[in-house]
């Protein structure tokens, strides 16, 4: 019998107008993937109860804070990509939510509008708003989209329909007239929360808010660099699990309680403590992001023994590995300044992109990893095809490396198994 559970709150849900009986189950089956996914792990860091917490109460206390932000007038705002900016946000007194979908259950609901054979995190997405499956949507004032790729910008029209979607346009190209375009695209989010919000932005407020941005991408920062070790002293799906409350949670609460974790695990590596065994063949992940609750290719690889050591992907290192320099003053110098940072994001959106492949081998000598495994979303273009580039800079190098695509349903899990358990094998020789 299950013993933890994702709380539910059904007169909260009903206020939210959400359909009280579908979050009832879905939140079940949640509670029963956690139990069986990360409380079965031996040897678990203590500070992990604090993000256990966080999943207990993902569609409870956490909803109840964002609604007493909104009655004191700060906005709640949802975004999909990593290009957003979230200081801007926090700076106007708001708060930003990652809404990107990882759940097999909202595809349905995005299957009445949207084609089959796009990429399952926009139609997860979109599933959860149309079918009224995620507090998240029910809270947030409005959204903010982009126009990184097709699938996503020509389902911000959709979307816009259920809720105000906002699009920034990021361009595809980093030539000085594509970033100046950029600027000012960065220039109009911070007019429209300064619009949200009825008050100008001050330095004094960006500068703050940068800080709190950058001590959060610190502290994640320092988590990856603790997986480096060996053993490393942490799962890769507990990490994963870290990363991914990384984008609801209370940012300054959040980095203290990760600061925290760290500690311990700075510990464990001392003590040479791990969950995985100490042999367990070290993994790395490149490619899309995983989007709450898709652990999928974590559960396959760390079931079979390995230990993920790090993610290059937008709920890993391209969220958190630039910060924006905190020594620039000026309103303008400062947007400059956190454009820089924000262009420094590899997505495989942009091209030319070698910087990605640089990072990726970079990443790889980092995490003291033995082979890769590059994740393509299904349907996606851009990183089904940039591929391409990265598995001939893993041949150049001698990496061991592994490519798989997939969705978030359960079909392909025996034909991933398989490959996975071959491919871990070749590590292990
Ligand atoms: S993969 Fe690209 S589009 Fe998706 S969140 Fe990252 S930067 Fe944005
Ligand atoms: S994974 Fe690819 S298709 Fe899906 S939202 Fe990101 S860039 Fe678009």
């Amino acid at each position: 019998m299950s013993t933890f559970e994702v709380k539910a709150y059904p007169e909260l849900w009903q206020s939210l107008d959400m359909d009280v009986e579908r979050v009832t189950k879905a939140c079940q089956m949640l509670g029963q993937v956690y139990e069986q996914s990360f409380l079965s792990q031996q040897n678990r860091p203590e500070g992990m109860a604090y993000f256990d917490e966080m999943i207990a109460e993902l569609h409870g206390e956490r909803i109840k804070e964002l609604l007493a932000a909104k009655a004191e007038g700060r906005p709640v705002v949802g975004t999909f990509c990593v290009y957003i900016p979230e200081e801007l946000v926090l700076a106007a007194g708001g708060i930003c939510i990652g809404l990107c979908g990882g759940s097999q259950g909202s595809i349905p609901d995005a299957e009445k509008t949207l084609p089959r054979n796009i990429c399952p995190m926009v139609k997860s997405a979109y599933g959860f708003k149309a079918g009224r499956i995620c507090s998240y949507f029910q809270v947030a004032d409005f959204l903010y989209g982009e126009t990184t790729c097709d699938a996503k910008k020509k389902t911000w029209e959709l979307l816009d329909r259920l809720i105000p979607t906002h699009v920034m346009e990021i361009p595809q190209c980093k030539r000085p007239h594509s970033i100046a375009l950029w600027q000012e695209e960065v220039q109009a989010f911070k007019t429209k929360m300064e619009e949200t919000t009825g008050k100008a932005m001050t330095e004094e407020n960006l500068a703050q808010a940068i800080q709190v941005m950058n001590n959060k991408r610190r502290a994640l920062q320092r988590l990856n660099t603790l997986r480096h070790h060996t053993p490393s002293p942490i799962s890769g799906k507990d990490s994963l699990l870290i990363e991914q409350i990384a984008f609801y949670d209370d940012p300054l609460r959040f980095t203290q309680q990760l600061n925290t974790l760290c500690d311990e695990l700075d510990q464990r590596v001392q003590n040479q403590v791990s969950v995985q065994s100490q042999q367990a063949a070290r993994v790395m992940l490149a490619g899309a992001p995983m989007a709450l609750p898709n652990w999928k290719i974590h559960n396959l690889v760390e079931g079979a023994g390995a230990v993920i050591v790090n993610e290059e992907s937008c709920v890993g290192t391209r969220y958190f590995k630039d910060l924006i320099d905190e020594s620039v003053t000026g309103m303008d110098k400062m947007l400059t300044a956190l454009t820089d940072r924000y262009k420094e994001i590899d997505c495989s959106c942009f091209t030319p992109n070698n910087e990605r492949i640089d990072q990726v081998i970079k990443e790889f000598h980092d995490s003291k990893a033995q082979g890769i495994i590059h994740y393509s979303l299904q349907f996606c273009h851009t990183y089904n095809i940039e591929e391409v580039r990265i598995r001939e800079a893993c041949e150049q190098e001698g990496i061991p490396y592994l490519s798989l695509e997939s969705d978030y349903s359960l079909e392909d899990m025996g034909q991933l198994q398989t490959r996975i358990e071959a491919f871990l094998e070749q590590l292990n020789d």
